[in-house]
């Protein structure tokens, strides 16, 4: 089986279902290709409340299936599928599903997203949204007057850890270093901010609590005569070990930075390949917002009408 769209959007994160609402009003007849996770990383999070136009706040599920609604009304085509592999190099851009099914299409937009990296202990699997975040921004509000403990030591830990400062009672920051791997500037508002603890050379062995998370085993200098092992009271664990762009399945077909993101023709969302356009995480090491995203949704939708009218 095979079908011919003027425009394919790959996965439904916001920037996804943004693309496909401004691609079906420009009568492009988009076909959205859903993914592994129908709507992305919202999917996992509980309430959204920095999204404009929710005045009480969304649960992040709740959110996806609105801005699926409003794309399926103006006419987009969302079908289940994982892409495989695919072949931009024609002007007619091919795409095959994991099914054998192959969609071919005159303009792509990948909104791929991107996906938290996690240590991989299976307490974070359980404790998932019980107080195991990957996103300060999201989720730190519940903290209030709580303590938490942020893991990593790159720009994105010292952000987030500095960002709960204002709503947490207490931080720490676990690094497994002896350094912060972060800008000088935000090492010293770390080291000039009080309610921040930063623990060196330290490494998470655990989670505990009874229902909801109560508190992390640590162990500081593995390996070393001065091992310890101890343990600290906890409410939210949040990870900030950086993030993966979803981009394997383009590793060979468009150019992607060092970290594995899209490339584009910034302020454009215009990827390596003429016709393909990018939009979300996928291409976004930088600010990984729904609104961001959504907003870069809409700027993919547009450069994909302007490409199409410019060959028509
Ligand atoms: P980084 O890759 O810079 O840092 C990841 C951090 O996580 C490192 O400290 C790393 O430790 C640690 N880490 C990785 N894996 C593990 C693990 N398994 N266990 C414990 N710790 C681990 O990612 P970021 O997300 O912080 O930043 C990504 C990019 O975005 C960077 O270029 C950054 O500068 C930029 N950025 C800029 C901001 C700004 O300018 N305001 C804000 C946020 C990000 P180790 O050092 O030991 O490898």
């Amino acid at each position: 089986m095979s079908t011919h769209t003027k425009c394919l959007i790959i996965g439904t994160g916001p920037a996804g279902y943004t693309a496909a609402i401004y691609a079906s009003r420009a009568s492009l007849s988009p076909v959205v290709i859903e993914g592994p996770q129908p709507g992305g990383q919202l999917i996992t999070t509980t309430e959204v409340e920095n999204f404009p136009g929710y005045t009480d706040g969304v649960q992040g599920p709740k959110m996806m299936e609105d801005l699926r609604a409003q794309a399926v009304r103006f006419g987009a085509e969302v079908r289940p599928g994982l892409v495989s592999s695919v072949d931009f190099s024609g002007d007619v851009k091919k795409v095959t599903l994991s099914g054998g099914e192959e969609i071919t299409a005159d303009s792509v937009i990948v909104c791929t997203g991107a996906a938290a990296r996690y240590l991989g202990l299976p307490d974070e699997r359980k404790y998932m949204g019980l107080g195991v975040s990957a996103c300060a921004t999201c989720d730190g509000f519940f903290y209030r007057g709580r303590t938490v403990a942020v893991v990593g030591g790159g720009d994105t830990a010292c952000e987030e850890a500095l960002y709960l400062s204002n709503l947490a009672k207490k931080v720490y920051l676990i690094v497994r270093k002896d350094y912060l791997r972060a800008s000088k500037v935000m090492q010293q508002r770390v080291h000039d901010n009080e309610k921040i603890e930063v623990l060196f050379n330290t490494v998470t062995m655990g989670l505990f609590g009874e229902e909801v998370l109560g508190g992390a085993h640590l162990a500081s200098h593995s390996g070393t005569e001065n091992e310890n092992f101890y343990d600290i009271a906890i409410d939210g664990f949040f990870l900030a070990i950086g993030h993966k762009p979803n981009t394997e399945v383009f590793v060979n077909a468009l150019e992607l930075d060092e970290a594995g993101y899209i490339k584009v023709a910034s302020p454009t969302t215009a990827t390596s390949s003429p016709g393909v356009f990018a939009a979300g995480d996928v291409a976004d090491p930088m600010y990984k917002q729904a609104i961001s995203a959504a907003g870069m949704g809409c700027r993919a939708a547009l450069d994909a009408e302007r490409y199409l009218m410019e060959r028509s």
